[in-house]
């Protein structure tokens, strides 16, 4: 079962990253859409899968933290718990 979920999360996270990035390749988007999408979603994405991979999916990467079930079935490219993701996009937003 423990198996099947993480075979089950990583393509839903493979699938999740082709998506996006068949919109960037074949359809016109505003430059500041493509950017996140570029520069924060996929990266984030691409985190999350390699997280599913080494078992720690569910563990928030900046503090001890687990992740709520709740929060990674909301988003399952979630890699921060909610405290430290509302940190870091405090500490990237640009004014
Ligand atoms: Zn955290």
């Amino acid at each position: 079962m423990i198996v099947d979920d993480q075979k089950h999360r990583e393509a839903d996270l493979l699938a999740r990253i082709e998506k996006i990035q068949h919109v960037l390749r074949h359809k016109a988007r505003p430059e500041g859409y493509i950017l996140l999408k570029k520069d924060v979603i996929i990266p984030q994405l691409e985190r999350a899968l390699e997280k599913v991979r080494e078992g720690s999916h569910g563990e928030c990467d900046d503090c001890p933290e687990a992740i709520p079930e709740r929060r990674l079935k909301a988003s399952p490219g979630a890699i921060r718990c909610l405290s430290c993701q509302t940190k870091f996009e405090k500490s990237r937003a640009v004014s």
